[in-house]
């Protein structure tokens, strides 16, 4: 479930002196005069086309992004109607050099091939906080009596044993999360004012404080789920986005993640037969996400950055060596409200993830696995170990180690083609 904040700076500031800011969740106030700087670094077709088969696939309000022959109109704020002018460049060779601190495979000086990834900055974003909070995120199950399936553990887990193996190879390794806590410095507590603020505004006049039972289906509309969710996704993410934008300067981030299908009952998880694989870079943003000055803003900062020409093939290349590794069907999204299927493989899809939205260069979001599928639960269970072992008649690797060797595969394959 998604929530808009619509307008609650207003309570700052008088409405009039400052127009209504219609921002997302703990949004920030959009910069649109860092986009002059993208000026003539992107010709009318190149923009037409990343707007309508990337980013607005499912379309975008004609006032909100006007595209014209040699500049696109974009409205900054629908109260004020106030706009800014994005001039396009002539043609590819009169192209202005698009400014960011990220570099693309193609303009690093060209590596040995035993070093695919010499002076690459490759910031590994392991998702969730896992230990403690596991449950609190919801990335948390146990059966029986056996080893609590904790999906920030397991990231995390992935993330180490890559690490080095990144270093090997030539890259700078960099870790957005390398234990389980969490980077802000805000907890529940420090949003039962704004949860509360929100649940009335989405139509629940009264919320109730707390809930007794996680399986209520009701808990989604109480104070404590509502400043959970913004301590531990919206604080936590922006804060990642913080560090990812102004300490690490990375090249490229891979956000590790373990995927699942409604498991139920936590503490008697239902166990299924499927088990999938896919990638996520930005994109495919709704339309009521586009309505948000914020989120506008962001995209449009995205997209004139250029970094989905770097997401898309390594996300490409990821899949094809993961899928190789996993042997996992490509998922399937049951609809695609959300997302859009984008690139040559099945298993890449285009979304709008605050993480893949908010960092500021290319990011690939990897959801391999289902935890509760029967396979990944049994090797899960396994844990880590060298080589392979007989896991329900097969000789397999460590789950995580075969996560690792997908990631890495697929990293070699696109940095040596890239950089010869
Ligand atoms: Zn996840």
């Amino acid at each position: 479930m998604r929530l808009a904040l619509l307008a609650l700076c207003l309570s700052i500031f008088p409405p009039a002196v400052r127009a209504a800011e219609n921002l997302g969740i703990l949004g920030r106030h959009p910069r649109w005069k860092v986009l002059e700087k993208y000026e003539q670094t992107i010709t009318h077709d190149e923009f037409a086309q990343l707007i309508q088969n990337v980013y607005c696939t499912h379309g975008i309000a004609p006032d909100l992004i006007a595209i014209d022959d040699d500049s696109a109109r974009l409205l900054t704020n629908r109260d004020a109607q106030s706009f800014v002018t994005l001039r396009f460049a002539k043609d590819d060779a009169s192209r202005e050099r698009v400014p960011r601190l990220w570099r693309a495979a193609k303009s690093l000086p060209p590596a040995r091939q035993e070093k695919p990834l010499s002076g690459l900055r490759i910031a590994l974003d392991p998702g969730h906080l896992g230990g403690k909070w596991a449950k609190m995120e919801e990335r948390w199950f146990q059966v029986g009596e056996s080893q609590p399936v904790k999906e920030g553990n397991l990231a995390l887990k992935v993330a180490r044993i890559l690490a080095p193996r990144l270093k090997e190879l030539g890259a700078k390794v960099l870790f957005v999360r390398n234990r389980s806590q969490p980077i802000t410095s805000k907890r529940p507590d420090d949003f039962k004012e704004l949860g509360k603020k929100i649940l009335i505004q989405n139509g629940v006049p009264q919320p109730r404080e707390d809930f007794a039972d996680p399986d209520e289906p009701a808990k989604e509309q109480t104070v404590r789920w509502q400043s959970e969710i913004l301590f531990y996704r919206h604080s936590e993410i922006r804060r990642r986005a913080v560090l990812v934008n102004t300490k690490l300067h990375p090249d490229l981030v891979l956000c590790l993640h373990f995927n699942a299908e409604p498991w139920g009952d936590p503490k008697n998880p239902t166990l299924v037969d499927k088990n999938h694989l896919h990638l996520l870079v930005n994109g495919s943003y709704l339309e009521s996400e586009l309505e948000l000055d914020d989120e506008r803003f962001e995209m449009l900062r995205k997209l004139l950055s250029r970094a989905y020409e770097e997401e898309l093939p390594i996300a490409n290349a990821i899949a094809a060596a993961m899928a190789k590794e996993t042997q996992l069907p490509a998922y399937e999204y049951p609809t695609a409200n959300n997302v859009t299927k984008i690139g040559s493989t099945g298993y890449v899809y285009a979304r709008n993830l605050l993480a893949t939205r908010l960092y500021r260069c290319p990011v690939v979001y990897c959801e391999p696995y289902v935890m509760n599928s029967r396979d990944a639960f049994a090797r899960i269970q396994a844990g880590d170990y060298e080589g392979t072992r007989n896991i329900g008649g097969v000789e397999r690797k460590s789950i995580f180690r075969e996560y690792a060797d997908g990631l890495v595969n697929g990293l070699i394959e696109y940095y040596r083609t890239a950089r010869k």
